[in-house]
């Protein structure tokens, strides 16, 4: 196969595994700085060019689109999709899944098991909007956050309104959610390709932390879950409409909740905690899946 592998950091350690793993199965890469592509888009024969030259006879596009280049990444993915190449994760899926509300929205339509969650954009009644969650302790996040930088715990009614406030003074996009206690500081990774769970990693909070995150100084194990978490992962990147997807679980008194799906998840992480070749599985998943023209939107939507 000739493979598209969009990065913009080719010595990332998840663009190294992808190489690596590609190459050992005998395929070409070639890495492209979404950023540095130019495209034509002309009714009967889209084309991207690329430090000079046209990008022609791929077979496959991993794309690996940073938080901050999703707009023209994904408009750079779609021109690839409309020219027949096979997306590992489809545009549409991926700008869906980089909107965490527009994501929860479309979780809790499918019943998927989330987190009591509110959001506002200027709400007149803070208290009411406390209550309509279920009171403190509460965790508000910032929308635009990663690496668990702005996610903030409220432990009391008069902190929550305050943070609240704080940050609706500063206009910044926020979640109030209510606080997973019993979830002990510990969250679930699962890594899940084509419909199925390759892998599942806890990671767990330093004490006296909430937040897991490895950022945060957080530890990963393996971990074995329950059928039920299983069918609510699988579900979730089903609705996202992501073949490769990193599903954040908390594991709460009411089941499993998902806090959210990453459509370009980490390999280091994942790959270190479970010692499996979770770079090999991509590029196996490729091979079978890879069939021009099968993108289900071609670029559409
Ligand atoms: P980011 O996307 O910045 O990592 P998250 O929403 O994943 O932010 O939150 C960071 C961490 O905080 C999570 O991994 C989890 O451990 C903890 N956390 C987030 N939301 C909740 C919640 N509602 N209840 C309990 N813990 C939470």
């Amino acid at each position: 196969m000739k493979i598209a592998l969009l990065s913009r950091n080719p010595k990332l350690y998840s663009s190294r595994r992808l190489i690596e793993a590609a190459e050992e199965r005998g395929h070409e890469v070639q890495v492209i700085d979404v950023l540095r592509a130019y495209m034509n888009i002309t009714s009967n024969k889209p084309s991207i060019h690329y430090k000079g030259e046209e990008l022609e006879g791929f077979d496959v596009v991993i794309p690996r689109i940073g938080a901050s280049v999703t707009f023209y990444g994904a408009a750079v993915l779609r021109q690839f999709e409309m020219m027949g190449v096979f997306p590992l994760n489809e545009s549409v899926a991926i700008t869906r899944s980089r909107d965490k509300l527009r994501s929860l929205q479309l979780l809790s339509r499918e019943g998927i098991g989330l987190p009591v969650t509110g959001y506002a954009s200027k709400p007149d009644d803070i208290k009411d909007m406390i209550k309509m969650v279920g009171g403190a302790p509460l965790v508000i996040k910032l929308l635009e956050g990663t690496q668990g930088i702005g996610v903030v715990l409220a432990e009391t009614q008069k902190a929550a309104e305050s943070v609240i406030e704080g940050f609706m003074g500063v206009k910044a996009n926020i979640l109030v959610q209510e606080y997973i206690s019993e979830a002990n500081g510990a969250d679930i990774r699962c890594f899940v390709i084509g419909g199925k769970i390759v892998a599942a990693m806890k990671r767990q909070a330093v004490k006296g932390e909430f937040r897991s995150n490895i950022h945060r100084g957080g530890s990963a194990e393996i971990v074995r879950i329950t059928p039920e978490e299983r069918s609510t992962v699988v579900r979730a990147a089903k609705i996202m409409g992501l073949n490769v997807a990193g599903v954040d679980i908390l594991r709460s008194n009411h089941g499993p909740v998902v806090m959210e799906v990453n459509s370009s998840p980490g390999l280091e992480g994942i790959e270190k905690a479970t010692g499996k070749d979770i770079a090999g599985m991509i590029i196996d998943y490729c091979e079978k899946a890879n069939k021009p023209g099968k993108t289900a939107t071609k670029g559409k939507g």
